[in-house]
C-alpha cells in the first residue's frame, strides 16, 4: 500500500516488571532496533496492524522479555501464552489465550482475527487452529525458551510479578492499532488468563486511541483498562489525563503496572506505577526515544 499523509507514530513496551537493581542495556538496544525497523515500514506505507504484529513478533522472538521466547512457565511447568490485537478503524480484534506449543502468539491472534468468525480461541482449540494454519511450532521447549524472567525480576510466589510486550501504532493512513503478548504473571496457576488476550483490558484500539497494558492483569481486567482509556479520550480527556486516570484507579485497588498509548494526533502516553517500564517510541516528528525508569 502506498504511504498516506499522516505522520506515523509508534510506542512499544517490554513490560512494567523492571527492577532498579537490574541492567537493561540489551533490551534498550533491542527496543531501539525494533522502532527503527518499524519506522521504515511505516514510512513505506505499512498498515498499523501489520506493524503491530511485526514489532510484537520481534519482541517475542528476541527472548529478552517475559513473552514469546522469554516466557516463564506456570506452576505446573507448562508455557501457556496469551496475546491479542485490535484495529481502531474497524474494531476488528483477535486473541489467543493459554496457547501452548507455538512460537508467536501475536501471529496466532492475527490469524484468529483474519481467518475465523471469532475474536478469541483458547487452550487446545487455539493450538489446533494454529497447527491447522501452519504457524511455526516450538518443538523442543527446553531448547526454545530462554527463561528471560528467571532471575530477571525478584518474584516471590503470589505477588503477581510480571513482564509482557506490546505495541501501539498510528500509520500514515491515520489508522490506530494495538497488540500485546505475554506469558502472564510469574507463578500463575494452570489455566490462569490475565488481561493481555482480552480486547478492552490488555489491548484496545478505536478511532481515538490505541492502548497496550502491562502489569498485574487481574487489576487491568477489573477496570477495563484499555477500553476505559478509549472511552475517556472519546469523551474529551487528553491522552495523558485518560491514561493517568486509569493507572491511578489500578493503584487505588492495590495493583501495579503501566500502559502505553497513542492518540490519533500521534501523542504518546506511558504512565506506570511500578518501578520501571521498558519502552521505546517514534514520535510524528521522527524522534526515537527509549526509557526504562525515567519519564
Ligand atoms: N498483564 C500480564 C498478565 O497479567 C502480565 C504483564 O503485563 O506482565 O498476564
Amino acid at each position: 500500500m502506498p504511504a498516506g499523509t499522516t505522520r506515523p507514530a509508534l510506542i512499544l513496551h517490554g513490560g512494567a516488571g523492571a527492577r532498579r537493581e537490574r541492567n537493561y542495556d540489551r533490551e534498550i538496544v533491542h527496543m531501539r532496533e525494533v522502532v527503527e525497523a518499524m519506522k521504515a515500514r511505516l514510512e513505506a506505507g505499512a498498515s498499523a496492524l501489520d506493524v503491530v504484529v511485526e514489532a510484537t513478533a520481534m519482541l517475542e522472538e528476541s527472548g529478552l522479555y517475559v513473552a514469546g521466547r522469554g516466557a516463564s512457565p506456570n506452576l505446573a511447568g507448562a508455557y501457556e501464552l496469551d496475546a491479542s490485537l485490535m484495529e481502531g478503524s474497524t474494531r476488528r480484534a483477535g486473541a489467543v489465550a493459554a496457547l501452548q506449543g507455538f512460537k508467536s502468539p501475536i501471529t496466532a491472534a492475527r490469524a484468529v482475527m483474519d481467518r475465523t468468525p471469532h475474536v478469541m480461541l483458547a487452550g487446545e482449540g487455539a493450538a489446533l487452529f494454529a497447527m491447522d494454519q501452519g504457524l511455526e511450532a516450538i518443538g523442543d521447549e527446553a531448547a526454545w525458551f530462554t527463561h528471560a524472567g528467571q532471575g530477571e525480576d525478584n518474584h516471590p510466589p503470589g505477588t503477581l510479578s510480571h513482564g509482557t510486550v506490546g505495541c501501539c501504532v498510528l500509520d500514515t493512513h491515520g489508522v490506530l492499532a494495538a497488540g500485546t503478548s505475554t506469558a502472564g504473571v510469574f507463578g500463575k496457576m494452570p489455566g490462569r488468563v490475565g488481561d493481555t488476550p482480552i480486547p478492552g483490558a490488555g489491548s484496545w484500539a478505536d478511532e481515538g486511541a490505541a492502548v497496550s497494558c502491562t502489569g498485574q492483569g487481574e487489576y487491568f481486567i477489573r477496570v477495563a483498562a484499555g477500553a476505559q482509556v478509549g472511552w475517556r479520550v472519546g469523551s474529551g480527556q487528553s491522552l495523558a489525563e485518560a491514561t493517568r486516570g486509569v493507572i491511578d484507579q489500578i493503584g487505588a485497588l492495590g495493583g501495579d503496572g503501566g500502559l502505553i498509548a497513542l492518540d490519533a494526533a500521534g501523542n504518546i502516553a506511558d504512565p506506570f506505577n511500578s518501578q520501571g517500564m521498558k519502552r521505546a517510541w517514534l514520535r510524528p516528528d521522527g524522534e526515537i526515544g527509549v526509557e526504562v525508569f525515567g519519564r
